[in-house]
């Protein structure tokens, strides 16, 4: 350990969660970071990741942005923009019925360049190991967090931040550790709940993901929608998400099947592997042809059963964290997943870093950021799930089974205006609150 090291801080995970985190604890120079990943080399998912206006201001005050804007055509602004187009699109005719207007734009980008540029913006003194996949911890209280990994290996740090994923290692150990306890109490309920709570749990709903590439696109329809404009087609069953990336090259395509009443119930095949288009096909055959060009364009589509992490009652035990899809993996369909993982990374990165954050006062630290962290990104993980249901016109305020034509459109738009409000905490909030909140109760603790 350097001479005048505050804390030493291991990051399991080299995701947007856990490098984001990187990032945000590389501006305290008193504070020592090593990164742990399981995989070979760093390489993320070859698809699109959208960032909304709220997680985008952590990427401007992480000094991100500019180098980012040179991976996107979308253009940061203020003002109110069109972000998504909407139609409905299980028949011959579409029926475009909504426009959502963001304030502040929906940045785009190939995972890929934004991995890159996050990785290369830490410091040439941070060491990130590959092929370093954890297996477990253990920690006594006040103690140092002992990581064993599964090549056997172990290490010590102060800190443990585990941005692993939805299958997050850390969460297993972090849930172990809070299951032994209850039960050396006696609370067996509290017990058995916990432990209901370690594995993740499928949605019901499959996605299949596919980089198309606009020139392909362009040979089969040279004026598509997606060209200019992210839109997303929605039906009874499942819906499809598509708009350009890397500065147009490629135009990032996400089917969606929906089976919500399987919602809980256990995915049996692989949770994520290649699979063919016959697979979706047929639940789209009867759909609108715009929907059809962009089917014809698909080549070796991914299959993701999305899974999901129930509730939790906390994301902190002692010393050790978790963040991102660890903490609060959820649906897709507010495209706020990575933007959450990026909000707990930069808050965790203030309270870690405050010059009143010591060995002696870590877990004080990091059940601030409990505190604020955890309702919030499980409010959005709730509201993830509900558009979910509204893009595949399953609204409570309108049954669309008995809605004769003549009334479709306008019931459409209201469906539309309900999506609306239920999603505009990513554009119309701020995260300052949190930051202020999370500063006035670091600061009252000195
Ligand atoms: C179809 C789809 C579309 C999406 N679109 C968007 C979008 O537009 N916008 C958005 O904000 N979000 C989106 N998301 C969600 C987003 O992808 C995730 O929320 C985000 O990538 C989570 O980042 P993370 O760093 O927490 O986890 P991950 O990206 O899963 O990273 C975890 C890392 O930990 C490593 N790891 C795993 N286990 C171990 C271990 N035991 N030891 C060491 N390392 C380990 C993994 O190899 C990986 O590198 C989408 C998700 C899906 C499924």
């Amino acid at each position: 350990m350097a001479s005048g090291t505050r804390l030493r801080i291991a990051i399991c995970g080299a995701g947007i969660g856990g490098l984001t985190a990187a990032v945000a604890l590389s501006r305290y120079p008193d504070i020592e970071v090593e990164i742990f990943e399981a995989a070979e080399k760093l390489a993320e998912l070859g698809a699109g990741v959208g960032i909304f206006p709220r997680p985008w201001e952590v990427i401007k005050k992480l000094h991100l942005e500019e180098e980012l804007l040179r991976y996107t055509e979308a253009k940061p602004t203020d003002g109110p923009v069109p972000s998504f187009r909407y139609r409905r699109s299980d028949r011959a005719e579409g029926i475009e019925f909504y426009t959502l207007v963001t304030k502040g734009s929906l940045m785009t980008f190939h995972r890929p360049d934004f991995q890159n540029v996050l990785l290369r913006k830490l410091p040439s003194t941070y060491r990130i190991h590959c092929s370093k996949r954890l297996r477990s911890y253990s920690q006594r209280q006040g103690g140092p967090i002992n990581l064993l990994f599964e090549d056997g290996t172990r290490a010590s740090f102060d800190v443990l931040l585990g941005a692993d994923g939805l299958k997050s290692a850390v969460r297993r150990s972090l849930l172990n550790e809070k299951v032994q306890w209850a039960q050396s109490e006696n609370n067996w309920s509290e017990a058995a709940h916990i432990t209901t709570l370690i594995e993740p749990s499928w949605s019901g709903t499959n996605a299949y993901r596919a980089l198309i590439p606009a020139d392909r696109l362009r040979i089969r329809d040279p004026h598509h929608r997606v060209f200019t404009q992210a839109t997303q087609y929605l039906g009874k069953n499942g819906y499809i998400i598509a708009y350009p990336i890397a500065n147009g090259r490629m135009v990032n395509f996400v089917a969606f099947k929906s089976q919500h009443h399987l919602e809980h119930s256990k995915y049996h095949e692989a949770w994520v592997c290649p699979t063919d288009k016959t697979e979706f096909l047929g639940m789209f055959r009867d759909w609108e042809p715009e929907v059809q060009a962009l089917l014809d364009c698909v080549e070796k589509p991914l299959r993701w059963a999305i899974h999901t992490v129930k509730p939790l009652n906390s994301f902190v035990s002692g010393n050790v964290a978790i963040l991102g899809d660890a903490a609060h993996a959820m649906l897709p369909h507010q495209g706020s997943g990575a933007g959450q993982a990026i909000e707990d990374a930069y808050i965790l990165g203030l309270l870690l870093g405050h010059p009143s954050t010591t060995r002696a006062t870590l877990s004080r630290a990091l059940q601030i950021y409990d505190d604020i962290r955890r309702p919030f990104s499980q409010r959005v993980q709730e509201r993830s799930r509900l558009n979910g249901q509204y893009f595949t016109l399953s609204c409570q305020e309108i049954d669309f089974n008995a809605i004769p034509e003549h009334e479709m459109l306008t019931k459409l738009k209201i469906l539309g205006k309900v999506f609306t409000k239920n999603w505009e905490w990513a554009w119309m909030s701020s995260l300052g609150g949190s930051v202020e909140e999370a500063m006035r109760l670091i600061e009252s603790t000195e």
